[in-house]
């Protein structure tokens, strides 16, 4: 597939596999995307696998991404996970903001940009979940809600840490549903935020940001929704939990 930028696909695998389980997946991902070098490849385990997973993964092409980190270094921060102990890992990515956080565990925009600062600042990379939900599509404030989020969550972000930003649009409505949005839908909100992004910061930063698109993701729309030119990659959760889906998503995408 000829794409401006290189296309980044995430498993968000969420609260599912244990130690076993995970080294089942990975050993089954790797089977089968040993080769596969066109197309950034990652994985994010809970927690408690990622020492099993990065060892799998040492010296192959897939990499590993963390759900979520403290925007603490250390300290008396019952039950959290700082970027330094991600990096014992080898851990390249951090998912921000995903709409679970947000309606489970109360995350705001401002949190997200406060998390955002630190994971840029131990050097890695940040995946920033935006996303509108049922109500506010149908109420058609689809752009309002994403445009606060965008701005809220992205603060304080300079040009040339935006442009290693990833962003993941996710509209609520469409996370675990099996309900995709179509690839206009899609591919209209992708644009909407590259230009709300270079309005920001300036065309060439929004031209770099690699925009996710997350919510039922599937071996059979992962190429469609791909193709489209301002659609860099996607963040999947249900289907990266198989080694045989999250690959044929992968596979779907090359060339
Ligand atoms: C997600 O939770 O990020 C997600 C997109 O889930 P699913 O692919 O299962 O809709």
């Amino acid at each position: 597939m000829n794409k401006e930028r290189k296309l980044v696909i995430a498993g968000n695998w969420k609260m599912n596999k244990t130690v076993a389980e995970a080294s089942d997946l990975v050993e089954g991902l790797l089977l089968d995307l040993k080769d596969v070098k066109e197309i950034d490849m990652v994985v994010c385990p809970p927690f408690t696998a990622l020492a099993q997973v990065s060892q799998q993964i040492l010296s192959t092409s897939l990499r590993l991404g963390a759900q979520n980190m403290s925007q603490h270094a250390s300290g008396a921060y019952t039950g959290e996970i700082s970027a330094q102990m991600l990096k014992e890992f080898s851990v390249r990515y951090v998912i921000l903001g995903h709409s679970e956080r947000r309606q489970f565990f109360h995350e705001t925009d401002e949190l997200v940009a406060i998390k955002a600062q630190a994971v840029h600042a131990a050097s890695l990379r940040p995946i920033v979940c935006v996303g509108e939900t049922l109500d506010e599509r149908e109420s058609g404030t689809t752009e309002k809600v994403i445009e606060t989020q965008v701005r809220g969550s992205l603060a304080g972000l300079d040009a040339a840490k935006m442009a290693d930003t990833i962003i993941a649009y996710e509209p609520v409505w469409a996370i675990g549903t099996g309900k995709t949005a179509s690839t206009g839908q899609a591919q209209e909100v992708h644009a909407f935020i590259r230009r709300l992004l270079a309005s920001i910061y300036d065309e060439n930063t929004a031209r770099l940001v690699r925009i996710q698109y997350g919510g039922s993701v599937k071996p059979n729309n992962a190429r469609e929704l791909m193709s489209q030119p301002d659609i860099d990659g996607a963040l999947v959760g249900g289907a990266s939990l198989e080694a045989r889906s999250f690959a044929q998503i992968i596979r779907s995408c090359l060339n």
